[in-house]
């Protein structure tokens, strides 16, 4: 059996490893590594893929954030509301801006952000929801757009972990998650469900006026070289990433697919089990499964993690402190907040290898550790 993984990268590059290779000698040989053809092509078929008309390559997931917030002039003094359950890159770009993050919690089944507390959390200072699609499933996108319309706000996808999903409207329409909201952001950093060789991220809007504010925000605020209209940063995508990504690209339901079946095998050997919950799927979306997350019940989870290490089998807690609870949002007032689901999840989950790569034999492996450990 090959050693296990949280992700197992190197088997995946292995299989497309001669397409890829020549890719990135080409990018080399023609020697236009920042911009150009290839960049343009990926965004052009990512925009295709996600049913997105504008995709605006640049370094990684956070600076997507960060430009997407940039790009909708939010500034000191508005308010952002986000879920605590979530990667910081979420809330910290927001805060580095001088924007107030309002955390709120999450729903229980799905781990996303529970449009009722963001209804109740909306203040006249508001001017956005970001909802993130953690671990793969998608948040509640009608709710959510529903009241942003009704209050007028901006809605920021982080789609960083939700690439590929979709969700069934209640009017028959089908969209990609990361198309939804006013502004889509993802990362294609190594372990995400589409990961380069290094950093990487994107931004998805339709709206060509907002694109071409994002696009010059990620290029120093520049309208044409060397004219800076508006404050911006450096932030980008390079070729050899791109070239990699648009090979990788055309591989991602079929990941997607890989990662589902992993889903089911775990579903299947854990179902029904007292102390395991296994993640909830939504029938209105589709779950990418970027992380296989259990919510624990009367068990020692360190123990648990412990063991598991200790037979050669990777876990991970994500995360084992929620953004409210950070050091770093002291000034914000972080630890006021009651956010008793967020709290329940935190204390509870761990997720299990989940990629492209696991074999029956590793999953039954997993699994009977599992098993051993929680029934004692
Ligand atoms: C990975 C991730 C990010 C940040 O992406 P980077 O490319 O690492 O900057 C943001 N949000 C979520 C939910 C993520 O999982």
């Amino acid at each position: 059996m090959r050693p296990l993984q949280m992700v197992d990268t190197l088997t995946q590059y292995h299989k497309i490893k001669a397409e890829v290779d020549a890719a990135v000698i080409a990018v080399m040989e023609s020697a236009q590594f920042i911009g150009g053809v290839v960049v343009n092509q990926f965004a052009h078929n990512l925009a295709q893929y996600n049913g997105s008309k504008h995709v605006i390559t640049c370094a990684n997931g956070t600076d997507a954030l960060q430009i997407a917030m940039m790009a909708l002039g939010l500034q000191s003094g508005d308010e952002v509301i986000t879920p605590s359950f979530t990667y910081i890159a979420t809330v910290e770009v927001a805060a580095l801006l001088g924007i107030k993050p309002v955390f709120v919690d999450v729903d229980p089944r799905t781990f996303c952000i529970d449009p009722i507390a963001i209804e109740k959390a909306i203040t006249p200072k508001t001017k956005a929801i970001v909802p993130v699609h953690l671990y793969g499933h998608a948040a509640d996108m009608e709710a959510i757009m529903k009241i942003a319309e009704k209050h007028n706000l901006y809605v920021i996808e982080d789609n960083a972990q939700g690439i590929g999903s979709t969700i069934n409207f209640s009017d028959g329409t089908v969209k990609k998650t990361g198309s939804i909201g006013h502004i889509g952001c993802t990362s294609f950093y190594p372990s995400k469900n589409l990961g380069a060789f290094g950093d990487g991220g994107a931004i998805m809007t339709d709206n060509e006026e907002l694109a071409n504010r994002l696009r010059m925000i990620a290029s120093h605020g520049q309208s044409k070289r060397y004219y800076h209209d508006v404050i911006g940063c450096n932030s980008r995508l390079d070729a050899i990433q791109a070239a990699i990504l648009d090979i990788k690209l055309k591989h991602l339901d079929e990941y997607i697919a890989a990662r589902n079946k992993a889903a089911d095998f775990y579903d299947k050997a854990f179902a029904g089990h007292e102390k395991i919950e296994t993640p909830y799927r939504d029938s209105k979306s589709k779950h990418v499964f970027h992380q296989y997350t259990l919510i624990l019940k009367n068990t020692d989870r360190d123990a648990l993690s412990a063991y598991l290490t200790s037979v050669g089998v990777p876990s991970m807690i994500y995360y084992p402190v929620p953004a409210h609870r950070q050091k770093m949002f002291d000034a914000f007032g972080g630890s006021d907040y009651h956010l008793p689901v967020t709290d329940w999840l935190t204390e509870r989950v761990i997720s299990l290898p989940i990629h492209t790569e696991l074999d029956e034999a590793q999953q039954q492996f997993i699994v009977n550790h599992v098993l051993k450990f929680v029934n004692g």
